[in-house]
């Protein structure tokens, strides 16, 4: 059967372009689907028509109870074809079905009804009494969309992170113009097709395909658009911030992290060790979010490693379409490389490797990009596996002696956006938790991140925040009108003018 074609989404049409690029599967080195090679021209073109539908004005001034009706019926469709986005992930991706289901997909469907809501709920103006104003006069605050949206995802959860970005860019009134990593286009193009057939007007939501550095660094620089929100590598994240200073656009940004996880003398380490495992190696440690420092105190140090080490061997690494697998492919064979890289590097900065650390081989191993759980004991925190990003299941293992240190250790990095700390003791956590230079510390849990609570980075990790209930201010603009109700300028006229004859 002939592999499907997909064309780019642009002003409520599907477009295509004079060349193709191929989507393989990364488990099976399988071709999935052609799709389009979109360039800057359609760049331009979508963001035109993004600018068109801002100012004809017909999705900003939409009431947001009926906006949050639209993308609800847009949700209810994502629903119904909730499979088949499942199936998507599995084979663009490389992710297990059973984590698509419950993070890359369920999550996304999710976190959109939850943006939808929000529409109805957001103050989009309020009004209130003035200061020390000597005349009758009343505020009113507005929050206005910005008009045109960039959102430039990566390829590691393709849906939902496009959905932190249009969620609540379209719930506030904008438009917007996303742009997929080349690996992962199709789920998002699928949600193309899920958004029109909910009826949200053309030119609102847009889909170019296309390299980064033609069509996203085109979107970052353009004129017309306003605010750019990108999720990726801290590296990219800084030309985008370059690009997008010539108009001083908004920008947020979601990029790398180096998550320390801080187990506490007194955890529970049965507990403690199996999530130490689920915290580097969800999605092949692909996550930016990963656990992948773990901060271990002397006294528990070699009991743990040893278990670890245990039940590292218990995890399932294979097929992801199997739903009894743990572990699928990296994305791709680049990314395996880099990772080799850095165990390599690993191994000459002196760092002892006690599990895995070469590419997996033999039977189901024969295609597509294989590495499974790897890990580094012996490690010092100015190694560069510790401080540098892997973007792949391998974690490295730090010994400390007090709570302090642990926490100097944890804070002793360019990046902030995850962290973790366990102990039976809560306060004791969050005591830990406070000391943290970080976005987000789970206690005693990880990869949960919430809808209704912020996600985003301290220090390299970002700008900006996504998700929670201040979504949307991050996607308008603030205005302030003040209203004058007694119509008496004369008086205040007076205070600068000297009236003749005085
Ligand atoms: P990447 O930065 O290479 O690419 C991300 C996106 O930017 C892709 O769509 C890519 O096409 C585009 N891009 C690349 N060069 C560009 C340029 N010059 N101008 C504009 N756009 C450009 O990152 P990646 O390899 O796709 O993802 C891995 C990295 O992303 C990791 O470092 C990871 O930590 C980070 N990440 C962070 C988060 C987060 O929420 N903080 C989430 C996922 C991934």
């Amino acid at each position: 059967m002939t592999p499907p074609h997909y064309q780019m989404y642009i002003d409520g049409a599907w477009v295509d372009s004079s060349t193709t690029v191929d989507v393989t599967n990364p488990a099976s080195d399988a071709l999935v689907a052609t799709v389009a090679h979109g360039n800057a021209d359609d760049a331009d073109r979508a963001v035109a028509a993004a600018l068109r539908a801002h100012r004809d004005g017909e999705w900003r001034n939409t009431p947001p109870e009926e906006r949050a009706k639209v993308m609800t019926r847009w949700v209810e469709i994502l629903n119904e074809r909730m499979d088949e986005y499942v199936d998507l992930h599995v084979a663009e991706n490389g992710v297990t079905r059973r984590q698509a289901m419950a993070f890359h997909v369920g999550y996304a469907i999710s976190h959109l009804q939850y943006f939808a809501d929000l529409a109805a709920t957001y103050e989009f103006s309020r009004s209130g009494p003035m200061l020390g104003y000597p005349t009758v006069a009343a505020g009113l605050v507005r929050r206005e969309p910005f008009g045109v949206v960039a959102g430039i995802v990566p390829w590691n959860f393709p849906m939902l992170l496009a959905v932190w970005k249009f969620g609540p860019a379209l719930a506030a009134g904008n438009t917007i113009v996303l742009k997929p990593d080349e690996k992962t286009p199709l789920t998002l193009l699928e949600m193309a097709r899920a958004a029109h057939d909910a009826g949200v007007p053309a030119g609102v939501f847009n889909v170019v395909t296309g390299p980064g550095e033609v069509v996203g660094a085109r979107l970052a620089a353009h004129p017309d658009v306003r605010k750019v929100a990108f999720t990726g590598s801290t590296a990219v994240g800084r030309t985008i911030t370059e690009l997008s200073a010539a108009n001083i656009k908004k920008v947020t940004l979601e990029l790398g992290g180096k998550g320390a996880n801080i187990i506490l003398p007194d955890a529970d380490m049965s507990q403690a060790v199996d999530a130490a495992l689920f915290a580097f190696c969800l999605y092949q440690g692909q996550a930016c979010e990963s656990g992948t420092r773990l901060l271990l105190p002397e006294s528990l140090h070699d009991e743990f490693v040893a278990r670890l080490v245990e039940r590292a061997a218990d995890i399932r690494v294979g097929d992801p379409d199997d739903f009894d697998t743990d572990m699928g492919p990296i994305i791709s064979a680049e990314q395996r490389q880099r990772i080799e890289h850095y165990v390599e590097l690993g191994k000459k900065e002196g760092a002892t490797l006690v599990y895995g650390g070469t590419r997996l081989t033999g039977e189901g191993f024969d295609a597509g990009n294989w590495f499974g759980p790897t890990i580094f004991t012996d490690v010092d925190n100015s190694m560069t596996i510790a401080q540098e990003e892997v973007f792949g299941p391998v974690l490295v293992v730090i010994k400390y002696r007090t709570v302090d240190e642990a926490i100097e250790i944890a804070n002793d990095s360019e990046y902030g956006l995850s962290a973790g700390v366990w102990s039976e003791d809560i306060d004791a956590a969050l005591d830990v938790a406070a000391q943290i230079e970080s976005g987000t510390v789970w206690i005693n849990d990880w990869h949960m991140v919430n809808a209704l609570y912020p996600f985003g980075g301290y220090k390299q990790s970002g700008n900006g925040r996504e998700l929670g209930p201040h979504a949307l201010d991050e996607y308008t603009e603030e205005k302030f009108i003040h209203v004058d109700l007694a119509r008496r300028i004369e008086s205040k006229v007076y205070d600068l003018v000297v009236p003749e004859g005085d």
